[in-house]
């Protein structure tokens, strides 16, 4: 057989055009770097403290009980349980576990899974920017043009009339992310009412990832949009364990849609992955019963690192977007006089030894970002004045 070089084809062009379309992740980019440089890691979001002791042990006594083999594709019956459970104790939603959730490996597969349940060619995805880098790609990988609407510092707000553009026959969903990452917004309940005006007169449906939903500051109140009058029957919404109780590495998240889009949903995700792990899912049935206590100890203790994370980075001389909730801080980088978020990025990670991850990975323009620098203080205290320390050698331009 000849080499496709000697066929006149590049190697290049064997490969997927949809995969040529988009980089490598740079938040996960930041942490090899991070790694490389021996730098206090304030990229990539998880935590480096440990996760709940009880959480742990459920997931040991899974293993021990030899539930060692696959899962129910669409989740452990009773980590299905415990999720419509916790819906209905926090939210006052009643779902079906049978016909509405599908459980997936992270919220990251939960949102390609449904983006590709719902996407058709031709159909367009709104998403709100600077967005969580994964809504990029996987605009891509389904086949969706994407179309972005700005949120604007310091609160972060929309333009009512730019959301409203953006609309149109061809707007199959919309993409929410409250909390949100980076800005840190938390959605208030007017602004989804204003979504669900544009959803029904467009017959577009909301995928909302609340993945950050229990890390909520200054007052901040999580508003579920399916939990909005008429927006239940077009809602999908995305979580995960990960975040809520610290494992980010153990994949587990879930999609909670009506029965028809669950269906869809459910297909594409078992020939995605087959399953999440199931001992794993048993562990967070037992996790997601937790008392309302260790929510409230979550948050506060949240509390307490955000306020010293805007400390360190407002003494450093950043521009601290304060966040209201979720755990990065978008900060503005103008006083350094770097050129620009990527060299002073690598100039950071390298010089000063902190990671952090450029703004310009949250935008479709590099330019729009280019005087941004997200900080996850998703960290311990001694990481957090580690990082005080290092910000010390910084100057200002
Ligand atoms: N959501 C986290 C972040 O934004 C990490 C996501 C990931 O790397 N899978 O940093």
């Amino acid at each position: 057989m000849n080499a496709p070089e000697a066929e006149g084809i590049s190697t290049n062009a064997r490969l997927s055009i949809k995969a040529s379309q988009f980089t490598e992740s740079v938040i996960r980019e930041m942490t090899r770097l991070a790694i490389a440089h021996d730098a206090v890691n304030l990229s990539q979001g998880f935590p480096d403290f440990p996760a709940p002791a009880e959480i742990k042990e459920a997931a040991r006594e899974a293993i021990a009980a030899d539930i060692n083999q696959y899962a129910i594709t669409w989740g452990a019956k009773s980590l299905r349980n415990a999720i419509a459970q916790k819906v209905e104790r926090q939210q006052g939603m009643v779902i079906d576990p049978e016909r509405e959730i599908t459980v997936c490996c992270g919220a990251t597969e939960a949102m390609i899974s449904t983006m590709m349940a719902l996407i058709n060619p031709g159909d367009e995805v709104i998403a709100f920017e600077p967005f969580y880098e994964n809504y990029g790609p996987d605009a891509i990988l389904s086949g969706a043009t994407p179309r972005f609407v700005k949120l604007r510092p310091p609160d972060w707000r929309f333009d009512p009339d730019e959301l409203k553009a953006a609309f149109g026959p061809a707007t199959k969903a919309i993409i929410l992310n409250t909390p949100n990452n980076p800005t840190g917004k938390v959605f208030e309940r007017a602004e989804i009412e204003q979504i669900r005006d544009l959803c029904d007169r467009w017959n577009a449906y909301v995928i909302t990832d609340e993945i950050y939903e229990h890390m909520l500051y200054d007052g901040a109140v999580h508003v579920s949009p399916a939990t909005v009058e008429g927006l239940r029957e077009r809602t999908i919404t995305i979580n995960a364990l990960s975040k809520t109780y610290s494992v980010t590495g153990w994949r587990v998240g879930w999609a909670i849609a009506p029965p028809e889009v669950t269906s869809a949903i459910r297909k594409v995700h078992d020939f995605l992955t087959v399953g999440a792990a199931a001992p794993l899912q048993e562990a967070g049935a037992v996790a997601l019963q937790f008392p309302e206590s260790y929510y409230e100890k979550l948050s506060a203790d949240y509390l307490i690192r955000r306020d010293k994370m805007l400390g360190i980075l407002e003494n450093a001389g950043f521009r601290c977007f304060r966040p209201r909730g979720a755990y990065y801080i978008m900060t503005d980088i103008s006083a350094f006089g770097f050129s620009d978020d990527v060299t002073f990025a690598r100039y950071l990670v390298k010089e000063i030894g902190i990671a952090a991850v450029p703004g310009s990975s949250f935008y479709r323009n590099a330019a729009d970002g280019s005087k941004q620098l997200r900080f996850t203080f998703c960290k311990s205290e001694k990481t957090l004045k580690a990082a005080a320390e290092r910000f010390s050698k910084l100057r200002l331009a």
